[in-house]
């Protein structure tokens, strides 16, 4: 790893695995697009970021003073366009199952919001853990701005964090969190994913709380809760102009904000609650998924907000405009009857293949069988091709 000790331009870097000098503007790209890893030792600290070049994480060493100008730079200047905070979503690392030695985790709630914890909330004062963590490096330093619900401190030993560094750039998925750009809809999806217990289910069957007692007794309340959050985080990005960009036409933006106001009235038909009782288990997995890689940016988070919600729409869509065969049925026999009425030697077969009967049935498909059935008493001539011949 790069001990940078002179400053050459703001944010000098230079990557480990390709060493590639990263310029300025890619670093802050980089940075915003995907993070950026601390570590904080006791008297230094390593910092890290996706290389531009290879792709690959890597991390170079600094003085304490420098990444706190660095970090007032990065995060505080008027000039940036991302508010940096700390994200270690999905607070665990249960995907790499060799880290456990080598690194050391601790799970604290911040509450639903933008939070922060203190050194002291961790450790009391005169505690021994706090000394034999005073010499790891810190993944978070206390008092930086997380987004909520819960944060996730992680502590290496200094010879153990190339190797850890390693594992990233091996298995593709992140070791250490990092603070990434915010976005409201980051905390609007960890907080679902915690409200709806999705890690801590089997936690929760187990040491049945009080309050989930009480949720078991109005399990339907309770989804019904569920389904209009998760409703709720898919039309919300449609605030986002990325989004918008991929699906928001006039027609559609109707269409959500008509369920956004008659929720219930979409819910009780049916359709709308089997959607989302359907796909949020599975959203949330790929959620979680996403975060997981050590790619993860807002672009993918966008892409998948942005196809639950395209196959949202055009299900209500499909269902509010559909009409039921009976009305259809009812249209063929009107148009059948005036038609006959108008050419009364016309044979079923003919009328079965008229411009007017395929407009009736729209986009639907109905057998020749089916339209005959519905038609075929309505003929004048009910044996047609073998007429008498007189
Ligand atoms: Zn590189």
């Amino acid at each position: 790893m790069k001990h940078i000790d002179e400053k050459k331009s703001d944010y000098s870097f230079i990557c480990d695995e390709c060493s590639y000098d990263v310029p300025d503007f890619e670093f802050r790209l980089s940075a915003v697009q995907y993070g950026i890893i601390f570590l904080h030792g006791p008297n230094d600290v390593f910092m890290g970021i996706l290389c531009p070049k290879c792709q690959k994480m890597s991390l170079n060493r600094y003085d304490t003073e420098y990444i706190k100008g660095l970090k007032s730079r990065l995060f505080y200047s008027t000039q940036s366009d991302a508010l940096f905070k700390y994200h270690s979503f999905p607070y665990t690392h249960d995907y790499h199952e060799s880290l456990l030695d080598n690194l050391f985790t601790s799970k604290i709630a911040i509450g639903f919001d933008i939070g922060c914890i203190e050194e002291s909330e961790i450790f009391a004062r005169d505690d021994d853990s706090k000394t034999h963590f005073s010499n790891k490096y810190c993944s978070y330093s206390w008092g930086d701005e997380a987004i909520g619900p819960m944060l996730n401190v992680c502590w290496a030993d200094e010879d153990k964090i190339e190797s850890l560094v390693k594992i990233e750039n091996e298995t593709g998925l992140k070791v250490f969190p990092r603070y990434i750009g915010y976005v409201p809809t980051y905390l609007l999806i960890n907080i679902f994913c915690e409200d709806y217990n999705y890690f801590d289910k089997e936690l929760i069957a187990n040491n049945l709380s009080e309050s989930f007692q009480v949720l078991e007794e109005y399990p339907t309340q309770r989804e019904i809760s569920r389904d209009s959050d998760f409703l709720n985080i898919l039309i919300n990005s449609m605030q986002d102009k990325n989004v918008i960009k991929k699906i928001s036409t006039k027609e559609n933006k109707i269409v959500i904000d008509e369920m956004k106001e008659k929720f219930i009235t979409f819910y009780k038909k049916g359709y709308l609650k089997h959607f989302l009782e359907k796909s949020y288990l599975e959203f949330l997995h790929e959620y979680i998924g996403i975060n997981q890689q050590i790619n993860f940016s807002y672009q993918v988070v966008n892409d998948l907000l942005s196809k639950y919600l395209k196959i949202l729409i055009n299900l209500v869509k499909e269902k509010e405009t559909e009409r039921p065969m009976q009305k259809i049925r009812e249209e063929c026999r009107k148009i059948a009857k005036r038609l006959w009425k108008k050419y009364p030697k016309m044979t079923i077969q003919d009328m079965i293949f008229r411009d007017e009967i395929a407009h009736a049935c729209g986009q639907k498909l109905y057998t020749e069988d089916t339209i005959r059935n519905w038609i075929k008493d309505l003929c004048p001539n009910r044996l047609p091709g073998r007429r008498p011949q007189k």
